[in-house]
């Protein structure tokens, strides 16, 4: 192999440990879900969509927070953080 393209290699697996590097502006990946059916998830700049229904009512849903856990640190800033748990709240008794 050429030297020139070893030390291209050599570069690209110091890169590849180091994720904040990358930022994902856009990408279309499926997803699949534990049904055996498939979901399309994109994103375009700032913005998720997925085909599943449950993203149709909450604007988020599974497919889309498991790659925001995925892809941490390397999405656009303005992209809705993983949706927080909501808080336990005590049963009054
Ligand atoms: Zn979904």
């Amino acid at each position: 192999m050429h030297s020139d393209m070893i030390g291209k290699i050599e570069k690209a697996r110091r890169y590849a440990m180091e994720p904040e590097r990358f930022r994902f502006d856009a990408l279309r990946v499926t997803v699949r879900g534990n049904n055996g059916g498939d979901h399309e998830v994109v994103l375009d700049g700032d913005r998720w969509q997925c085909t599943c229904e449950f993203f149709a009512g909450h604007g988020a849903c599974a497919h889309t927070i498991a790659l925001e856990l995925v892809l941490e640190g390397m999405l656009p800033a303005g992209v809705t953080p993983v949706a927080p748990v909501a808080p336990v709240t005590a049963v009054a008794s």
